[in-house]
């Protein structure tokens, strides 16, 4: 199941569903305890094929993790896709205006900070067990939200 996203860079908060407590290894990050409940992860797509190809990556199951989403992934469900077509990398500024959405957490220091350039505390915050994807993509301040499944 691909979604039909724009071929063309942006930035984008990928909403991730876990149906059960998980614990998981991280690459080189380490191995760490996720619980069941929501997560999102946050990043920017530059590269050829732009938010198209890199939520196809996502989406779909890889078997060479590179991301440290790659580990977490295959455990859940991602429900929908949150983002814009600013041409600047704005994942960092989602993160921090994630961080003061109510309820978020932060399960796995360092998680997805691999291109991070602001000293997140990580790009993988958690949310517990509800969720209002309106709200928080207000809250970010996305411009569309794609729901899968
Ligand atoms: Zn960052």
């Amino acid at each position: 199941m691909t979604p039909t996203l724009p071929a063309i860079p942006g930035t984008y908060g990928l909403i991730l569903w876990l149906p059960h407590d998980t614990r998981a290894r991280i690459g080189r990050l380490g191995t760490y305890d996720f619980p069941a409940g929501w997560y999102a992860y946050w990043g920017s797509a530059h590269g050829p094929g732009g938010l198209a190809a890199r939520i196809r990556h996502h989406v779909n199951l890889t078997t060479r993790p590179h991301w440290h989403f790659d580990f977490l992934r295959p455990h859940g469900q991602i429900k929908a896709v949150l983002f814009t077509l600013h041409p600047d990398d704005l994942e960092c500024l989602w993160v921090q205006r994630a961080l003061t959405f109510p309820n978020a957490n932060v399960p796995a220091q360092g998680f997805g900070n691999q291109d991070c350039r602001q000293r997140c505390p990580a790009h993988l915050l958690y949310f517990g067990t509800h969720l209002n994807l309106d709200d928080l993509a207000t809250h970010v301040k996305a411009s569309t939200t794609v729901h899968l499944d």
